[in-house]
């Protein structure tokens, strides 16, 4: 009997990727064959690198993954998205009890308009529980190190960006 092929999709700003969210996919890597980095389009949070830089940035950090992880850009609804990505599963990172009450009505919500598709959700390592993709820009826009939190690429793009905004 053949195991069928389990692709799960990881939905989010992504502005910019961290090792917390690289985590979360390496952790459902080991339960899934594909995960589905899924940027957001329709967010209403407003961003600091564009779609395509952040599309970027994630590929570079997966690059190591080739073959297991993509990284696409996602308009409308979420449930939308991944049925049509022939999926059953969304995941989302937990770090903390403040994120439990936002997530807990999402994953409602989500299984309201569609049944059949759940939401799982996966802790990362204890050092990336207090890392944000908010407080990374904070630090980098500061001039601090962010070096211990984010891959390089992201490293570079931040120090790239905010260089850029100085007068
Ligand atoms: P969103 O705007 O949808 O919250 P984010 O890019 O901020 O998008 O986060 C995407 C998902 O990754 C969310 O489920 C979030 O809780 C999770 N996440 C963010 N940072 C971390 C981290 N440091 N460790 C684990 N999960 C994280």
């Amino acid at each position: 009997m053949s195991v069928p092929f389990r692709r799960i999709v990881y939905p989010g700003t992504f502005d910019p990727v961290t090792n917390g969210h690289l985590d979360v996919v390496a952790r459902a890597l080991q339960l899934f064959d594909e995960v589905v980095l899924a940027i957001a389009a329709d967010s209403s949070k407003k961003p600091l690198f564009s779609l395509e830089e952040r599309q970027a940035m994630a590929e570079h950090a997966l690059a190591g993954v080739n073959g297991k992880v993509r990284v696409t850009i996602f308009r409308g609804l979420l449930i939308d998205y991944v049925q049509s990505e022939d999926s059953r599963a969304i995941l989302r990172g937990l770090r903390a009890v403040s994120d439990f009450e936002f997530e807990f009505q999402m994953a409602l919500m989500n299984r309201k308009l569609n049944d059949s598709i759940e939401t799982l959700f996966l802790m990362p390592r204890g050092a990336y529980t207090y890392l944000s993709s908010t407080i990374i820009k904070e630090i980098g826009r500061l001039g601090g190190d962010v070096s211990a939190f984010v891959p390089p690429v992201v490293e570079e793009a931040l120090k790239r960006k905010f260089r850029s905004e100085k007068p």
